[in-house]
């Protein structure tokens, strides 16, 4: 079966073509069709299973090929997708940027913990699409700044996680600004008795699709973990380049300046290496893609924002030099291998510190990953993890949240359980 097939318009097509999708997942071929025709959709599925494509593709689709159902006076947001994290929320919108880039719609993501006032000017400006957390969101409804007026799609991305992190009121709430007459859409790993109350006064004769563990994009990339001491970890990635002679290798990096001094040391040892961070101009990202997309460069370095929003699908080689801290960045790191019908390895060099984050992100795929012994790496029985030093993070100007006490998006209490 191919995306033509599910009925989707070219401009879609072409944007999958340039991602290197070629195959709809197990949970694509499902509900797909179910939210072209306009249907609410209940759907049993986890990270990894290509869900997120599984609505924003016909969700795009929608918004273009039919007039909006709410019209106001300004334009208004016609498609809302709640999500628990902002990691989340971040991905979500790129994977919109990523589908709808032939198309012309507009999105923005919504998060806490950033300055408001950029976010208060942009909802002034013409918005089909936002994606967002329940604790800002509300925000800027109880300023006035927000009109969800003309929702007529809401989707509300892993509601278990919602459930989990305290949001249930939040998310009603949110309901209660939304017009009644809406398709909607809900996506959940589990089915507790909490989420199947929720779905039911929220979905309206809803198709329900479940998709098992074993379709997921993930199990079909082959994963394998390097366990290595810390300082030994370039040698190991050196090594593993050159006998397994991989030609196309993205690696992930967590912050900024470790991507640009491991470029720097596998330039220096003979393996030609680019680094792409936020802190390059386009120019320069741009440049470092297109060289790896030729083959001129063997190793591209990447932190996991500067990553997102580009098409480097399809790489035969993916390595997590470290382990990110969200669970969720590792599923996308490795969905960058692995293309249907095309093999794709994912490694991931694993030191002493990361262990917890190993155990947290095999919770997360529900996995086990594969540990390989090189000889000539066997780690220290007696090393100690030390803490991951975080990326450095710009601090926003003001903390407009400060004010109002706990921040909503992470929620230091668990409510309503
Ligand atoms: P998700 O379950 O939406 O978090 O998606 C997990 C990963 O699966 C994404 O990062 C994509 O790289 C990958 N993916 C989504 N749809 C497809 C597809 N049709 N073929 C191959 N990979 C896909």
């Amino acid at each position: 079966m191919s995306f033509a097939d599910l009925g989707l318009m070219p401009e879609l097509l072409r944007a999958l073509t340039d991602a290197g999708y070629t195959t709809p997942t197990p949970i694509q071929a499902d509900a797909i069709p179910c939210v072209l025709a306009g249907g609410d959709l209940l759907a049993a599925a986890q990270t990894g299973t290509g869900k997120t494509a599984g609505f924003t593709l016909p969700l795009l689709q929608r918004l273009k090929t039919t007039k909006p159902l709410h019209p106001g006076q300004r334009a208004r947001i016609r498609a809302l997708v709640l999500t628990p994290t902002r990691e989340l929320a971040s991905q979500v919108e790129d994977s919109i940027s990523r589908y709808g880039k032939y198309l012309d719609l507009s999105s923005m993501v919504m998060f806490g913990g950033v300055n408001i006032n950029p976010q208060t000017k942009r909802l002034r400006e013409r918005l089909d699409i936002l994606v967002a957390t329940p604790g800002r969101l509300l925000d800027h409804a109880g300023q006035g700044t927000i009109d969800l007026g003309g929702v007529e799609i809401f989707v509300l991305d892993e509601a278990d996680r919602m459930l989990d992190m305290g949001f249930i009121r939040d998310i009603r709430r949110v309901l209660a600004l939304l017009p009644k007459e809406r398709q909607n859409l809900l996506f959940s790993a589990t089915f507790a008795d909490e989420i199947r109350h929720l779905a039911k006064g929220l979905l309206s004769n809803p198709t329900e699709v479940q998709v098992t563990p074993e379709n997921t994009t993930v199990e079909r990339i082959e994963q394998r973990v390097y366990p290595v001491n810390r300082d030994a970890k370039r040698q190991l990635l050196e090594k593993l380049i050159r006998d397994g002679d991989w030609s196309q290798v993205l690696v992930f990096m967590r912050t900024k300046h470790g991507a640009n001094r491991l470029a720097e040391q596998l330039t220096t040892s003979g393996i030609s290496a680019m680094a792409i961070h936020g802190n390059k101009s386009q120019a320069a990202r741009e440049k470092a893609l297109s060289e790896f997309k030729a083959n001129r460069v063997r190793v591209l370095v990447a932190t996991d924002i500067a990553a997102r929003g580009i098409d480097i699908d399809g790489l035969p080689h993916v390595v997590n030099y470290e382990l990110p801290s969200v669970p969720e960045d590792y599923v996308h790191r490795i969905g960058r291998t692995g293309r249907a019908g095309a093999g794709g390895e994912a490694s991931s060099l694993v030191c002493v510190d990361e262990l917890k984050l190993l155990t947290l992100i095999e919770r997360t795929i529900r996995l086990k990953i594969p540990k390989v012994i090189v000889p000539g790496f066997e780690v220290d029985p007696n090393a100690k993890a030390e803490p991951i030093r975080k990326p450095v993070v710009r601090k926003p100007q003001r903390k407009p949240d400060a004010a109002r006490g706990p921040r909503r998006d992470k929620p230091m209490v668990k409510r309503d359980r």
